[in-house]
């Protein structure tokens, strides 16, 4: 007799494998990898969840008599499939996460435990027992009390044949919005028909709406958009037992509008060169994967659009990733109108209920393309024909919880399984994703051009450390000039404050100086608390000056404006304008960043000013001045990415500059003007600065060149999260080969949040054997000092050092 194996919910390192447990006799022909079930665990048979990972014959270890029984299954059917579990395998060993949370990461949230799973008969009721069990009720929970095993069994048939649905619920949850839906009851239609009069055309129209879909509950609020039908049209037919009322859980998409259908364009030489191979790797089923470095507007998005179809011919589906979803509507939109019903779309705006509704239709396979943000690369599509990334460079695509995974791995080893190919798309690439173009790991295509020969916009440098020629430290002349010239012509203006990070960083006003560790050229950080500036990487730390090295000025300061004080100042200066203000104050709004750019979108304002989050994927074509008020507050984080991060930005915001007919301009403000980075990304070359980048990397070590992991040690008390970290610092050094480097540990960037103090260990490597086994025994010895509050996270790959 068959045991199955099981992963259980108690995320430890000794219970990191499956255990096995007997089938009671009633559940054999039902059980299968990938539902979940309810097992008695450990001394005190406490009832705990899990997933079945497999099954598996006798054997002698474990004869079937011994083994503990399965006590329940939660799930009709399977909620992870055959690639997502041997995924989940994948990841852990990967990220040093345990199983049990990357099966859990991969499902949607009402799936897991503060929610209820019920069940429901799909109208019209036919089987007998299941009229008995539900009477009247519409939904019952599936748990033990409503159900024994061999009912939930039986379930699981009729479940297969169509005859019950699955629900999850929120436990407790107070306000549900709710709206009233009628379910159909009718079983013959013609017979109905006859009852109806001729000239009652809204019981007509209600009748062949309800033939259509006989088996969803339709929205009394939609149902009564169609002509003829009304609420008092519903209420006869729910007198007369038609149907039955029901109140549903409020559905809204805000991506719901009109489509505006759109045809494949004619390819340009450049695209079509970068289409070409890409189809041809779909067709060959080969698992390429393509690096695609296009110019801000030179037309990505038509190639992902085309390779996609390319799937969809050969009865494939598609992926494609984009960073925060919420933040690129226009990419929404622009693949919908392409594809229409076919796409489902899962992100951070949508309401758990509505991003099960999604997750459902995909896993049923109803959903051909999916687009998603970070947590959509586990979309269980059956039939992946093109992963794409686009942005590929951007940071989001980083889990920085458990488990830590790259959305760019993820997709490379689905890709692998599915054997399709992968498409990385950015006018920036990461220089990981580049050095592996340059390598011939994955395979370059570049679209040098924008669209239509459209000239990149000229780019303007001011130099902000002469404040007494400027309004304020925010505002040059410079800019004001051009922004009332901008205006004076009707067209528009994106103004970008970039926030990135926080403000703790010396730097000098007259001669744009900043602090740097001697050993690792990294801004050091202030204290306040210590007095002292401190290198987050090697613990070199030096008394907070008093005035510049440099200049010996002494007007050193902090750096960092909110855009609420920005918008105040701009509208003081040009009093005419009208600005919309776009941050994460104006955003927080369930469908605020949408509106807030129709707004613009329709020139009901003029100036649109934000953070970050305006400068990616945006489409305007009267947007032709793009401003930069603060070109440094990135490049002066103590990350060894920091130039990396400016250059893209400022690539990336320009970009939005002049993208139709119209010419585009673009100032930027900065107190570093020499900066390579910022004198790169005025030149627009990222060639140019890929290789210099590439040769500072070389130079301190740091990626692509070495590979780092990150050890991060939290606790209440400062003191143990030092002495945990020196305990691990020991362990590194006794076991990792001589020529890994091990910086730290240090206090954290931002060394203490919610009370819990931040200790960091940073390990660079080229290859070392003893890495993986030592971390693996560090996640081992985590568990046991969680009991004493202390937390030990690894990142096998981190992206973020604050
Ligand atoms: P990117 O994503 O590379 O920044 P987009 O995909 O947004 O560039 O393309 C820029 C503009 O060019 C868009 O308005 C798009 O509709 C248009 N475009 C793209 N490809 C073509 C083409 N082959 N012919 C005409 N217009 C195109
Ligand atoms: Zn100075
Ligand atoms: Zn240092």
């Amino acid at each position: 007799m068959p045991s199955a194996a099981v992963i259980v919910d108690v995320p430890t390192m000794q219970t990191n494998f499956p255990y096995s447990y007997a089938i009671p006799p009633e559940l054999q022909s039902q059980l299968q990898p990938g539902l979940r079930v309810v097992v008695p665990f450990g001394a005190g048979n406490r009832q705990v969840e899990g997933f079945v990972v497999g099954l598996q014959d006798d054997d002698a270890k474990h004869p079937t008599d011994e083994l503990k029984p399965i006590t329940r299954l939660m799930d009709l059917t399977p909620v992870v499939n055959q690639e997502l579990l041997e995924l989940s395998d994948w990841l852990a060993q990967r990220t040093y996460s345990f199983r049990i949370s990357c099966l859990l990461t991969m499902l949607p949230n009402v799936m897991k435990a503060k929610y209820q799973t019920t069940v429901a008969p799909v109208p019209p009721v036919q089987d007998q027992w299941l009229a008995k069990v539900f009477a009247d009720q519409q939904e019952l929970p599936l748990d033990q009390t409503h159900f024994t095993n061999r009912e939930v069994a039986r379930l699981t048939e009729l479940r297969k044949q169509g005859q019950v649905e699955v629900h999850y619920h929120v436990k407790n949850q107070a306000k549900r919005k709710t709206e009233v839906a009628v379910v159909n009851q009718i079983t013959d239609f013609s017979r109905c028909a006859t009852e109806i009069r001729k000239n009652a055309t809204g019981q007509q129209a209600l009748l062949h709406q309800l033939e259509q879909q006989p088996k969803t509950p339709l929205r009394q609020r939609e149902l009564t958009k169609v002509p003829g039908i009304s609420a008092a049209v519903i209420k006869t037919f729910a007198d007369r037992g038609w149907v039955r009322k029901v109140t549903v859980e409020q559905y809204r998409n805000p991506y719901d509008q009109p489509r505006h259908p759109d045809q494949p364009q004619p390819l340009t030489p450049d695209q079509q060169r970068a289409v070409t191979p890409i189809n041809k790797a779909i067709r060959d089923q080969q698992s390429t994967v393509f690096l695609l470095e296009g110019v801000t507007g030179s037309g990505k998005t038509e190639v992902y659009l085309q390779t996609i179809q390319q799937a969809l011919n050969q009865d494939e589906q598609a992926l494609m990733l984009v960073p925060e979803i919420a933040l690129t509507p226009q990419m929404v939109t622009r693949v919908k109108n392409r594809f229409g019903d076919q796409v489902a779309i899962l992100h951070s705006g949508l309401s758990n209920g509505e991003k099960y509704d999604e997750w459902r239709r995909i896993n049923a396979g109803a959903a051909q393309v999916v687009v998603g943000a970070r947590s959509a690369v586990f979309a269980p599509l059956p039939k992946l024909g093109l992963i794409i990334l686009d942005e590929e460079h951007d940071p989001s695509y980083k889990q920085s919880d458990n488990p830590r995974y790259h959305t760019r791995d993820v997709a490379i080893w689905r890709a692998q399984y599915h054997h399709c190919p992968v498409v990385l798309g950015s006018a920036t690439p990461s220089l990981e994703s580049r050095a592996r173009a340059e390598k011939g790991r994955y395979q370059l295509l570049q679209l040098p051009h924008r669209i239509n020969q459209q000239q990149l916009p000229a780019i303007q440098i001011v130099d902000m450390t002469a404040p007494s020629e400027h309004y304020g430290d925010l505002f040059s002349q410079e800019l004001v000039t051009a922004l009332q010239s901008t205006l004076a012509r009707k067209e528009q203006v994106v103004l970008l404050l970039n926030r990135r990070g926080f403000s703790s960083f010396m730097l000098c006003r007259d001669c744009g100086y900043v602090l740097k560790c001697p050993h690792c050229d990294i801004s050091l950080t202030m204290h306040l608390d210590s007095h002292t500036m401190k290198c987050h990487y090697c613990g070199f730390e030096t008394a907070i000056p008093n005035e510049c090295p440099q200049c010996h000025s002494r007007h050193i300061r902090y750096f960092g404006t909110g855009t609420e004080k920005a918008e105040q100042q701009l509208q003081r200066l040009i009093p005419q304008a009208r600005i919309l203000r776009m941050d994460v104050d104006t955003t927080r709004k369930k469908g605020a960043h949408q509106r807030i750019l129709s707004q613009f979108g329709d020139q009901q304002a003029d100036i649109l000013l934000g953070t970050q989050m305006i400068a990616k994927g945006l489409d305007f074509p009267n947007v032709t001045l793009v401003g930069v008020l603060n070109a440094d507050t990135g490049l002066d984080l103590p990350d060894f990415r920091a130039s990396e991060r400016t250059f893209d930005l400022l690539t990336q915001v320009a970009g939005r500059a002049g993208r139709a007919e119209k010419a585009g301009q673009v100032i930027i403000q900065t107190f570093n003007p020499q900066h390579y980075a910022i004198q790169l990304a005025q030149q627009q070359d990222y060639e140019a600065f890929f290789r210099k980048e590439m040769q500072l990397r070389h130079l301190a070590g740091y990626s692509p060149y070495y590979f780092t992991a990150q050890i991060t040690v939290s606790a209440l008390v400062e003191k143990d999260a030092a002495q945990e970290s020196y305990r691990i610092l020991q362990l590194l050094q006794q076991n990792l080969a001589k020529t890994t480097e091990v910086l730290g540990p240090t206090p954290k960037p931002i060394a203490r949040i919610k009370n819990r103090y931040y200790y960091q260990i940073i390990i660079k490597y080229k290859h070392d054997e003893q890495l993986a086994p030592t971390l693996t025994r560090i996640q081992a010895i985590s568990q046991k000092e969680v009991r004493k509050g202390l937390r030990i996270a690894i990142d096998s790959d981190p992206v973020n050092f604050m």
